[in-house]
């Protein structure tokens, strides 16, 4: 028997393919892939980066779905099925939207795929399939099962090693699909493994893609003792309360840790109310005192923004630009607000009347990557969109490269970091240009 795993690509541009050059490893299915039994074959295809060839004998195909890669998935899906092989979906997107997914792949699977994934693979070896398989997401990721990091051999992902330790956040922004999917609950994996997982692959430069890995700070404070003697570098995604953790932030630094993507979204008070960013409400006073122990603890950070809520403007997304330039962040996403399905925010949206695109933005075939897809209350949609496109054009152009590679505490502080400033800051300058408005799917 073989299993073909699938990692679909956004789209494509204009004219042209898109190659996304910063692709990270598919960790979540290297992991299924770890689970699969050892007589069953396994392929491992990535759209962003070659082609699937679509004729190569297979016996199962699975496939994860994010709402941005949904309308590709779904092609994917279609191909393999009008060849007869059997398809299966699961994904964050599968689980937000079960009955959509469903129409298009003979096989569904709702929650974290480990806990019943041997029963799927036993279910497909005997031509029995469900329609339908229900975990509801409350798992770490399972001991004593290594992601199969073989077969991202030849791919070209970036020189990081993905690794989870904590799944889930327990806060409850609006607009976030991780806390709808996780009902605001999370999940601690075993330290042990994490420091066997480290260990028993050669990089030492490590990528946990946890939601928070903040949400429990005790637990974060164990991983951080058990890190120091691995002499690694981490990055991570944290909510901005640690910087009220003296002792965390240190224990992160002697671990190693070089700075998270950390979630500022606004700095618009009644916006972060709008969000109900908990994490950055309580005593906010824009950002200065975070802005200073971030760079206190030498971190390079990466301030993801979300912008559009019905208290911003088309100034309040520039002046977000400035502030982001002047704290000197190492890198800024200036994301428009998107409303994923079935979040607080998207059922808001809905009931007011002000989404556009059907309320499908994900498959609809006018949506244009970077685009608003919903009527903010201050502006055009086009003006949203406008207004952040000229926030990253600025905080990506050559001065602003220049003016934040000039930091001693954080991009200058070793060698090492800045090199890996240039690296990065670079290759995002790129793919800011070749993504913006690209097309969902390829055809
Ligand atoms: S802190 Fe981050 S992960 Fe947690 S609910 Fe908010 S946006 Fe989602």
């Amino acid at each position: 028997m073989k299993i073909t795993f699938i990692k679909p690509t956004i789209g494509r541009r204009e004219h042209s393919l898109y190659v996304d050059e910063g692709r990270m490893e598919p960790l979540m299915l290297a992991v299924l892939a770890g689970l699969t039994p050892n007589d069953v074959d396994v392929a491992l295809y990535d759209d962003r980066m070659e082609s699937i060839p679509f004729d190569e004998e297979t016996d199962l195909v699975a496939i994860t779905v994010e709402t941005y890669t949904a309308r590709r998935a779904y092609e994917i899906s279609e191909e393999y099925r009008g060849r007869g092989v059997p398809v299966i979906l699961g994904g964050m997107h599968v689980t937000l939207l079960p009955d959509e997914a469903a129409q298009h792949a003979d096989s569904i699977f709702i929650g974290d795929a480990e806990s019943l994934w041997t029963t799927v693979v036993d279910d497909a070896r005997r031509g029995k399939l469900q329609s339908r398989y229900v975990a509801p997401p409350g798992v770490a990721q399972f001991p004593n099962v290594l992601p199969r990091r073989d077969l991202y051999k030849g791919k070209g992902y970036l020189p990081m090693s993905l690794m989870q330790y904590t799944r889930g956040c327990r806060f409850a922004c609006s607009f976030c699909a991780v806390s709808k999917y996780f009902d605001k609950k999370h999940y601690i994996r075993r330290i042990d493994e994490v420091v066997r997982e480290i260990s028993e692959q050669n990089r030492k430069f490590i990528f946990f893609i946890d939601d928070n890995i903040a949400t429990d700070r005790k637990a974060l404070k164990e991983l951080c003792r058990e890190l120091i003697p691995l002499r690694i570098h981490w990055i991570s995604q944290a909510s901005l309360d640690v910087t009220k953790d003296q002792n965390l932030m240190k224990a992160m630094a002697d671990s190693g840790c070089i700075g998270h993507v950390m979630g500022f979204e606004t700095i618009t008070p009644g916006s972060l109310r709008d969000a109900r960013k908990a994490p950055n409400i309580s005593g906010f006073s824009n950002y200065q005192h975070e802005v200073r122990i971030l760079r206190e603890f030498g971190m390079q950070t990466w301030a993801a923004f979300t912008l559009g809520y019905d208290n911003d403007t088309y100034d309040s997304v520039l002046a977000t630009m400035e502030f982001a330039l002047k704290s000197k962040f190492t890198f800024a996403a200036f994301n428009i607000l998107m409303p994923y399905p079935n979040t607080p925010l998207y059922n808001k949206l809905e009931s007011e009347g002000r989404l556009l695109y059907d309320g499908k933005w994900w498959l609809h075939p006018e949506y244009r990557f970077n685009q608003a897809a919903f009527v903010p209350k201050n502006m055009a949609p086009d003006e949203l969109t406008d207004a952040c496109h000229i926030a990253r054009k600025k905080f990506n152009s050559v001065f602003s490269l220049m003016y934040r590679f000039s930091d001693m505490q954080t991009n200058l502080k070793t060698l090492w970091r800045a090199a890996s400033y240039w690296r990065y800051a670079t290759l995002f300058r790129k793919e800011l240009y070749k993504k913006h408005k690209m097309r969902f799917g390829l055809k």
